[in-house]
Formats: structure tokens, sequence, C-alpha cells
């Protein structure tokens, strides 16, 4: 019984003292954190060049090739950061965008047109 009392007295002492001190939590999404400078987010491309060294060094297979587009699908990407590590052009690059949550699977399947791209490097 007293052991009861005292637990009670100590959570409630716990709870008291966390009112002045400043919290580590943030107000998402009012408030977001500062990322660091190499944090890696959605991957974005512009600029590519078609020589597939991406598509090699994904360890999720999570880019492909279509026509004229290259497709990410983030939901296979571990965001690794080696598309963007390797890509010659630095064509890739890890954004700061990680507010990726939808309800339709389909929106995580990036596509970027790479047809201007290659023309321009024929
Ligand atoms: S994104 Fe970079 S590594 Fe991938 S195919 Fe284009 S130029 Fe090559
Ligand atoms: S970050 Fe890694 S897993 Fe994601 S697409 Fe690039 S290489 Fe593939």
């Amino acid at each position: 019984m007293l052991k009861n009392i005292k637990y009670t007295f100590l959570s409630l002492f716990t709870v008291f003292k966390h009112l002045f001190i400043k919290s580590v939590t943030l107000e998402y999404p009012e408030k977001k954190s500062n990322l660091p400078e190499n944090f890696r987010g959605k991957a974005v491309v512009d600029g590519c060049v078609k020589c597939y060294t991406c598509l090699k060094v994904c360890p999720a297979n999570a880019i492909i090739f279509k026509d004229e587009q290259i497709e990410i699908d983030m939901k296979k990407c571990i965001f690794c950061g080696n598309c963007a590590y390797y890509c010659p052009k630095k064509a890739i690059r890890m954004s700061h965008e990680y507010e990726l949550a939808t309800d339709n699977k389909h929106d995580l399947k990036l596509l970027y047109d790479v047809s201007n791209e290659v023309k321009e490097n024929v």
C-alpha cells in the first residue's frame, strides 16, 4: 500500500517537473526540425544522361527506366544515397523532402522525364 502511494507521488512529481523543462519534441506539422545538410529525403532527378549507373548501384532495385522516363519507387528505396553519390552528372540528389506519407501507393512512384536531357547530350 505504502509502495503504491510512493510511486503515485513519484509519477505526479515527474509530470509536474516536466511542466518546467523545455520540450524536446516539436509541434509537428506546425513546427519542423532543422535537417542536417546531408539529410536524405525524396530523390529528385534533373539533368540525367541515361548512363544507368544509378540503376546498377541501387541495392533495392528501386530505379527503372521506362521509355524516356526514370522511375524511382520510394516504396522500395532505403534512402542509402548510392544513386546520388555515384551519378557522374550529379543528376540525382536526395532532397530534404521527407513527408511522403500517402494513402495511394502509386504516389510513391516518382517519374522524371529524361528525354530532354538525353537530346541535349547526343
Ligand atoms: S541519374 Fe545519373 S547515374 Fe542515373 S542514369 Fe541519369 S546520369 Fe546516370
Ligand atoms: S537512395 Fe539508394 S535505395 Fe534509394 S533509389 Fe537511390 S540507390 Fe536506390
